[in-house]
Protein backbone atom coordinates (compact mmCIF):
# COMPACT_ATOMS: atom_id res chain seq x y z
CA UNK A 1 0.00 0.00 0.00
CA UNK A 2 1.24 3.56 -0.93
CA UNK A 3 1.16 6.25 1.40
CA UNK A 4 -1.44 7.85 -1.38
CA UNK A 5 -3.72 4.93 -1.03
CA UNK A 6 -3.49 4.76 2.67
CA UNK A 7 -3.91 8.64 3.15
CA UNK A 8 -7.36 8.17 0.66
CA UNK A 9 -8.35 4.77 2.80
CA UNK A 10 -8.13 6.48 5.78
CA UNK A 11 -10.03 9.71 4.61
CA UNK A 12 -12.98 6.95 3.44
CA UNK A 13 -12.86 5.26 6.72
CA UNK A 14 -13.52 9.12 8.20
CA UNK A 15 -16.55 9.67 6.26
CA UNK A 16 -17.93 6.18 6.83
CA UNK A 17 -18.07 6.51 10.33
CA UNK A 18 -18.94 10.55 10.49
CA UNK A 19 -22.13 9.37 8.18
CA UNK A 20 -22.96 6.15 9.74
CA UNK A 21 -22.98 8.54 13.31
CA UNK A 22 -25.11 11.17 11.36
CA UNK A 23 -26.98 8.04 10.18
CA UNK A 24 -28.01 7.16 13.50
CA UNK A 25 -28.55 10.67 14.68
CA UNK A 26 -25.54 10.73 17.07
CA UNK A 27 -23.25 13.15 17.42
CA UNK A 28 -20.14 13.89 15.36
CA UNK A 29 -17.72 13.24 18.05
CA UNK A 30 -20.00 10.40 19.68
CA UNK A 31 -17.54 7.51 18.14
CA UNK A 32 -13.44 7.14 17.14
CA UNK A 33 -12.07 5.12 14.96
CA UNK A 34 -9.12 2.32 16.20
CA UNK A 35 -6.93 1.81 13.55
CA UNK A 36 -6.22 -1.97 13.54
CA UNK A 37 -2.51 -2.89 12.08
CA UNK A 38 -1.78 -5.75 12.77
CA UNK A 39 0.18 -7.53 10.11
CA UNK A 40 0.46 -4.43 8.81
CA UNK A 41 4.36 -2.67 8.53
CA UNK A 42 5.41 0.05 11.29
CA UNK A 43 5.92 2.43 8.10
CA UNK A 44 1.61 2.46 7.54
CA UNK A 45 1.43 3.23 10.76
CA UNK A 46 3.72 6.06 11.05
CA UNK A 47 2.00 7.57 7.68
CA UNK A 48 -1.30 7.08 9.14
CA UNK A 49 -0.01 9.13 12.53
CA UNK A 50 1.29 11.65 10.22
CA UNK A 51 -2.27 11.99 8.72
CA UNK A 52 -3.79 12.44 12.22
CA UNK A 53 -4.45 8.75 13.17
CA UNK A 54 -3.69 8.64 17.18
CA UNK A 55 -5.31 5.12 18.08
CA UNK A 56 -3.71 1.57 16.87
CA UNK A 57 -5.20 -1.76 17.37
CA UNK A 58 -2.49 -4.91 17.12
CA UNK A 59 -3.40 -8.20 18.18
CA UNK A 60 0.18 -10.46 18.02
CA UNK A 61 2.09 -9.04 21.50
CA UNK A 62 6.08 -9.58 19.60
CA UNK A 63 4.61 -7.91 16.59
CA UNK A 64 2.93 -5.07 18.33
CA UNK A 65 6.29 -4.64 19.92
CA UNK A 66 8.44 -4.53 17.48
CA UNK A 67 5.87 -1.69 15.73
CA UNK A 68 6.37 0.19 19.12
CA UNK A 69 10.29 0.75 19.50
CA UNK A 70 10.52 1.16 15.95
CA UNK A 71 8.00 4.25 16.20
CA UNK A 72 8.89 5.32 19.37
CA UNK A 73 9.89 8.89 18.46
CA UNK A 74 5.70 9.52 17.63
CA UNK A 75 4.37 11.40 20.73
CA UNK A 76 0.42 10.79 21.37
CA UNK A 77 0.19 7.28 19.77
CA UNK A 78 -2.16 5.12 22.16
CA UNK A 79 -1.88 1.40 21.82
CA UNK A 80 -5.03 -0.42 22.22
CA UNK A 81 -4.22 -5.07 22.71
CA UNK A 82 -7.61 -6.50 20.91
CA UNK A 83 -6.18 -10.06 20.40
CA UNK A 84 -6.96 -13.26 22.70
CA UNK A 85 -4.16 -12.59 25.62
CA UNK A 86 -1.89 -15.26 27.10
CA UNK A 87 -1.24 -15.48 30.40
CA UNK A 88 2.84 -15.51 29.94
CA UNK A 89 2.83 -12.66 27.83
CA UNK A 90 0.20 -10.68 30.48
CA UNK A 91 3.36 -8.43 31.72
CA UNK A 92 4.36 -7.27 28.00
CA UNK A 93 0.90 -5.81 27.37
CA UNK A 94 0.49 -4.42 31.22
CA UNK A 95 3.70 -2.54 30.54
CA UNK A 96 3.41 -1.24 26.76
CA UNK A 97 -0.22 -0.89 26.10
CA UNK A 98 -2.84 1.86 27.27
CA UNK A 99 -5.68 -0.54 26.70
CA UNK A 100 -6.68 -4.17 26.66
CA UNK A 101 -10.11 -4.69 25.04
CA UNK A 102 -10.06 -8.99 24.96
CA UNK A 103 -10.26 -9.38 29.00
CA UNK A 104 -12.17 -12.61 29.51
CA UNK A 105 -11.07 -14.38 32.67
CA UNK A 106 -10.60 -13.03 35.96
CA UNK A 107 -6.91 -14.76 35.92
CA UNK A 108 -5.50 -12.48 33.40
CA UNK A 109 -7.14 -9.26 34.84
CA UNK A 110 -5.24 -10.07 38.00
CA UNK A 111 -2.07 -10.30 36.42
CA UNK A 112 -2.25 -7.02 34.25
CA UNK A 113 -3.19 -5.16 37.42
CA UNK A 114 -0.33 -6.39 39.29
CA UNK A 115 1.86 -5.95 36.79
CA UNK A 116 1.06 -2.71 35.75
CA UNK A 117 3.53 -0.53 36.09
CA UNK A 118 2.72 2.16 38.98
CA UNK A 119 4.37 4.99 36.82
CA UNK A 120 2.11 4.75 34.35
CA UNK A 121 -2.20 5.59 34.31
CA UNK A 122 -3.98 2.41 35.88
CA UNK A 123 -4.54 0.06 32.63
CA UNK A 124 -8.16 0.56 30.52
CA UNK A 125 -10.03 -2.27 30.12
CA UNK A 126 -12.84 -3.64 28.03
CA UNK A 127 -14.17 -6.96 28.88
CA UNK A 128 -14.76 -9.21 25.60
CA UNK A 129 -18.08 -10.95 25.83
CA UNK A 130 -18.85 -14.25 23.80
CA UNK A 131 -21.73 -12.45 22.30
CA UNK A 132 -23.12 -14.76 19.75
CA UNK A 133 -21.28 -17.51 18.96
CA UNK A 134 -21.75 -20.13 22.05
CA UNK A 135 -18.81 -23.02 20.80
CA UNK A 136 -16.23 -19.84 20.78
CA UNK A 137 -13.54 -19.91 23.05
CA UNK A 138 -12.68 -16.05 23.78
CA UNK A 139 -15.04 -13.87 25.81
CA UNK A 140 -16.80 -14.28 28.76
CA UNK A 141 -20.89 -15.43 28.73
CA UNK A 142 -23.28 -12.70 29.42
CA UNK A 143 -24.40 -14.79 32.73
CA UNK A 144 -20.77 -14.42 34.07
CA UNK A 145 -20.30 -10.97 32.92
CA UNK A 146 -21.59 -8.94 35.63
CA UNK A 147 -19.47 -11.12 38.63
CA UNK A 148 -16.25 -10.20 36.08
CA UNK A 149 -16.88 -6.61 36.33
CA UNK A 150 -17.00 -6.62 40.13
CA UNK A 151 -13.78 -8.22 40.16
CA UNK A 152 -12.26 -6.04 37.31
CA UNK A 153 -13.53 -3.16 39.52
CA UNK A 154 -11.88 -3.80 42.84
CA UNK A 155 -8.39 -4.07 40.97
CA UNK A 156 -6.55 -1.03 41.32
CA UNK A 157 -4.40 -0.82 38.77
CA UNK A 158 -7.45 -1.35 35.90
CA UNK A 159 -10.04 1.07 34.92
CA UNK A 160 -12.85 -0.73 33.81
CA UNK A 161 -14.20 1.13 30.61
CA UNK A 162 -16.62 -1.24 28.46
CA UNK A 163 -17.62 -4.19 26.65
CA UNK A 164 -16.16 -5.44 23.20
CA UNK A 165 -17.52 -8.38 20.94
CA UNK A 166 -16.65 -9.67 17.74
CA UNK A 167 -20.47 -11.18 16.36
CA UNK A 168 -20.69 -14.04 14.16
CA UNK A 169 -20.98 -12.98 10.29
CA UNK A 170 -24.36 -11.98 9.95
CA UNK A 171 -25.36 -11.44 6.21
CA UNK A 172 -28.04 -8.17 6.39
CA UNK A 173 -27.52 -5.16 8.77
CA UNK A 174 -31.00 -5.98 10.42
CA UNK A 175 -29.16 -9.21 11.80
CA UNK A 176 -25.90 -7.31 12.32
CA UNK A 177 -27.53 -5.34 14.83
CA UNK A 178 -28.90 -7.91 16.93
CA UNK A 179 -25.93 -8.89 19.10
CA UNK A 180 -24.49 -5.32 19.17
CA UNK A 181 -27.81 -4.22 20.90
CA UNK A 182 -27.59 -6.74 22.76
CA UNK A 183 -24.14 -6.28 24.02
CA UNK A 184 -24.97 -1.99 24.87
CA UNK A 185 -27.95 -3.72 26.58
CA UNK A 186 -25.62 -5.75 28.80
CA UNK A 187 -23.10 -2.36 29.21
CA UNK A 188 -26.21 -0.37 30.60
CA UNK A 189 -27.04 -2.78 33.13
CA UNK A 190 -23.60 -2.94 34.08
CA UNK A 191 -23.57 1.26 34.56
CA UNK A 192 -26.78 0.73 36.62
CA UNK A 193 -25.20 -1.95 38.55
CA UNK A 194 -21.85 -0.19 38.95
CA UNK A 195 -22.87 3.40 38.71
CA UNK A 196 -19.49 4.48 40.43
CA UNK A 197 -17.48 2.88 37.42
CA UNK A 198 -16.28 5.09 34.34
CA UNK A 199 -18.36 2.37 32.13
CA UNK A 200 -17.93 4.64 28.73
CA UNK A 201 -17.14 2.43 25.92
CA UNK A 202 -18.43 -0.32 23.75
CA UNK A 203 -15.73 -1.42 21.34
CA UNK A 204 -17.57 -2.97 18.84
CA UNK A 205 -18.11 -2.70 14.54
CA UNK A 206 -15.34 -3.86 12.32
CA UNK A 207 -14.78 -2.98 8.34
CA UNK A 208 -17.60 -5.33 7.61
CA UNK A 209 -20.50 -4.13 10.38
CA UNK A 210 -19.41 -0.28 11.11
CA UNK A 211 -22.55 1.16 10.54
CA UNK A 212 -24.74 -1.68 12.39
CA UNK A 213 -22.60 -0.71 15.39
CA UNK A 214 -22.74 2.61 14.84
CA UNK A 215 -26.70 2.51 15.16
CA UNK A 216 -26.08 0.51 18.44
CA UNK A 217 -24.13 2.90 20.63
CA UNK A 218 -20.66 1.61 19.58
CA UNK A 219 -18.63 4.45 20.65
CA UNK A 220 -14.75 2.73 19.51
CA UNK A 221 -15.04 1.03 16.28
CA UNK A 222 -12.07 -1.28 15.08
CA UNK A 223 -11.20 -0.75 11.47
CA UNK A 224 -8.39 -2.73 9.92
CA UNK A 225 -9.10 -3.93 6.64
CA UNK A 226 -10.98 -0.80 5.49
CA UNK A 227 -7.99 1.24 6.66
CA UNK A 228 -4.76 -0.55 5.46
CA UNK A 229 -5.93 -3.12 3.24
CA UNK A 230 -6.53 -6.85 3.27
CA UNK A 231 -3.90 -9.17 5.33
CA UNK A 232 -1.76 -11.15 3.43
CA UNK A 233 0.16 -13.15 6.10
CA UNK A 234 0.90 -12.84 9.87
C1 LIG B 1 -8.47 -7.90 12.99
C2 LIG B 1 -9.44 -7.35 13.97
C3 LIG B 1 -10.24 -6.23 13.65
C4 LIG B 1 -10.24 -5.55 12.30
O1 LIG B 1 -10.95 -6.33 11.39
P1 LIG B 1 -11.28 -5.79 9.89
O2 LIG B 1 -12.35 -6.69 9.43
O3 LIG B 1 -10.00 -5.94 9.11
O4 LIG B 1 -11.70 -4.38 9.99
C5 LIG B 1 -11.06 -5.73 14.64
N1 LIG B 1 -11.13 -6.28 15.86
C6 LIG B 1 -10.39 -7.36 16.20
C7 LIG B 1 -10.51 -7.93 17.58
C8 LIG B 1 -9.55 -7.93 15.26
O5 LIG B 1 -8.83 -9.01 15.60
Amino acid sequence: MTDLVLSESLAAARARLTEALDAAGRPADAARLLAVSKTKPAALIRQAWHEGQREFGENYVQEALDKQAELADLTGIVWHFIGPLQSNKSRDVAEHFAWVHSVDREKIARRLSDQRPEGLEPLDICLQVNISDETSKSGVSLEALAALAEAVLSMPRLRLRGLMAIPAPAETPAEQRVPFARLRQALEALRERFPEAPLDTLSMGMSADLEAAVAEGATLVRLGTAIFGERHTR
